[in-house]
């Protein structure tokens, strides 16, 4: 399977770095593997979320309908004693234990949101499928990740309705370089940070 950009995990970063790649340039293809059965199945946390980000990516995502439902309407914090709590006074907590304009979520659903919008731009979700090997080419450059079989027994046999894992590497219409340095460019553009380079991450292509 060959792709201009492979993300390995379908978490809130990988789906959000998948979605501004299709965003910024539509033409590339970009596939996100998660080991997951579905987007959002391997996401524990609920959370209190800070829309900045939501905010870049989707400055529409209330009228897409996001699932940020909970603004959050109070902060409390509080010591709590075996049979009790003590509260600190708000105006002694450090900003970051500030909570207001942020909002309640599960972040299963989030995801689970995003990886729709991923879709909807192009972007191909495979799940069920876990990056097992980083695959490295000749000058020793990442060129793909191998996902593992599945259906190995305990003994480590393969029994018949075994399936194989698959090589999944850069496109060859597109050399990682000269992928890094399209999205760079349209990345400075959008920004208007002239001088800011990409740092490479656990993609290939
Ligand atoms: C208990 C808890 C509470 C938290 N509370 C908050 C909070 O209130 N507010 C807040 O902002 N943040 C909170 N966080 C932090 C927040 O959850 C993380 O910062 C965020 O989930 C990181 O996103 P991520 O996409 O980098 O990674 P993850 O969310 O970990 O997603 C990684 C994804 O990659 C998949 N994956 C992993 N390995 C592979 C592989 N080899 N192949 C294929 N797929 C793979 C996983 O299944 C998963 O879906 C909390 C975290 C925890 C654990």
């Amino acid at each position: 399977m060959q792709y201009d950009v492979l993300v390995v995990g379908g978490g809130p970063a990988g789906l959000a770095a998948a979605i501004r790649l299709k965003q910024l340039q539509p033409d590339t293809s970009v596939c996100v593997i998660e080991k997951g059965s579905e987007i959002g199945a391997h996401i524990l946390s609920g959370a209190v979320m800070d829309p900045r980000a939501i905010d870049e990516l989707f400055p529409d995502w209330k009228a897409k309908g996001a699932p940020l439902n909970v603004p959050v309407s109070e902060d409390r914090f509080l010591f709590l004693t075996a049979t009790g709590s003590y509260a600190t006074p708000n105006w002694m907590l450090p900003g970051c234990f500030m909570n207001h304009g942020n909002y309640v979520v599960s972040l299963g659903t989030v995801c689970r949101w995003l990886g729709q919008q991923a879709e909807a731009v192009g972007v191909e979700i495979f799940s069920g499928f876990a990056g097992a090997e980083v695959l490295y080419d000749g000058q020793g450059a990442v060129r793909g990740v191998a996902t593992g079989d599945m259906g190995v027994n305990r003994k480590a046999k393969r029994p018949r309705r075994t399936s194989l894992g698959w090589n999944w590497s850069r496109s060859t219409r597109s050399s990682p370089k000269a992928a890094a340095a399209t999205w760079a460019s349209s990345w400075r553009r959008s920004s208007g940070c002239a001088k800011a380079s990409i740092p490479r991450c656990t993609a290939s292509g």
